[in-house]
């Protein structure tokens, strides 16, 4: 799936790096959070401590990272970045722990996807700034007790319902990020293009950003794919007409949706007489797995009103229908 919003190649992954905004005024939107995380970062910095806590959470692509990123260099620190699946073993945490200086962010992606037993030594270490770990084993096990430098954790993940309580309870703040609105994408594609050399008319950036399922990442990757298009096809220059027949032949259609988008709408509408349908028929209709469909494609879907999640399954709304161009079925209500 090429206009996923899912993370790619490391080539992709440098260039998202450089397109990254470092500070807090240089990062759009997310007005609520920013607002939230510029007076307690204040705070913390006047009071000489370390921030709270804070867990970040949103559909990927979001600016999760870039706002750590920014956490860190507001607050003047260092940041140790790691995810969830990464940290095996308690002692893989307990390393990364022990090497922090005092108030460094550590940064842990995908947080929801702690093993428990990391997830144990966690609880202290943020809480008391504590680390409690069993060396050895069988009789001659013994527990240890170290101090640690006080320290913030900014935990982001996609899935906030899936943290268990006692984690979730000790992030002073958290901070949910929404889609973006096509103007703020459009400041973000003009940033982008100017930092990428691209020529970009007002009218071209809003039809990229416009096209870019609410989120920075995919704007970034639709803006250099487009780029491409304009170098090879036309002049250079990113027109309006210029964007469109590019995100044509890239399959994103005139509403923004890709791909995946039409087949997950069209599944619920033709295989499911519209729902309601269970994610897991859903999912093996499209080949996709649930938690793709969860985390990636449905938030973009239900956000526009395309789709609905209900107790009973997920239903196509009559603004899916629409898209399409097919009739509702009738209801006597
Ligand atoms: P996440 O961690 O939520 O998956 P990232 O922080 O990696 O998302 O953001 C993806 C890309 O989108 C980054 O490279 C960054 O350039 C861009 N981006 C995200 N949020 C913003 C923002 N608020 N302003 C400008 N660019 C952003």
């Amino acid at each position: 799936r090429l206009i996923t919003a899912q993370k790619l190649s490391n080539n992709e992954e440098q260039l998202e790096r450089a397109l990254r905004p470092k500070l807090l005024d240089e990062y759009v939107g997310q007005m609520k959070a920013r607002g939230q995380l510029e007076i307690f970062i204040e705070a913390a910095k006047k009071r000489g401590e370390a921030l709270d806590h804070v867990l970040l959470f949103g559909p990927p692509g979001l600016g999760k990272t870039t706002l750590a990123h920014i956490i860190a260099r507001e607050l003047g620190v260092n940041l140790r970045q790691t995810s969830g699946p990464v940290l095996e073993r308690a002692g893989d945490l307990a390393a990364l722990l022990t090497n922090l200086e005092p108030h460094d962010v550590l940064f842990i992606d995908e947080i929801h996807r702690l093993s428990p037993v990391v997830e144990e030594i966690l609880y202290p270490a943020l809480e008391d700034f504590q680390l409690d770990i069993m060396i050895g084993e069988g009789p001659a096990a013994r527990s240890v007790k170290l101090d640690l430098p006080p320290f913030t954790l900014v935990g982001a993940t996609t899935r906030a319902g899936m943290l268990t309580n006692p984690l979730r309870d000790r992030f002073g703040i958290v901070a949910r990020l929404e889609f973006y609105t096509p103007e703020e994408l459009t400041r973000i594609v003009s940033r982008s293009a100017g930092l990428l050399n691209v020529e970009m008319a007002d009218d071209g950036a809003f039809e990229i950003a416009r096209r870019s399922r609410g989120t920075p990442r995919i704007a970034n990757r639709l803006l250099r794919r487009v780029r491409d298009f304009a170098e090879v096809k036309h002049d250079g220059v990113v027109t309006r007409e210029v964007a469109d027949a590019a995100l044509q032949m890239l399959d994103v259609d005139h509403a923004g949706l890709d791909v995946m988008d039409r087949k997950l709408l069209l599944a619920i509408l033709e295989k499911f007489g519209g729902g309601p349908v269970g994610l897991d028929n859903v999912g093996a209709a499209i080949g996709e797995s649930t938690d793709t469909i969860e985390e990636v494609v449905e938030p973009y879907l239900i956000q526009q009103g395309l789709m609905q999640r209900t107790p009973r399954g997920r239903m196509a709304t009559l603004g899916a229908y629409a898209h399409f161009g097919l009739n509702a079925p009738k209801t006597d209500e």
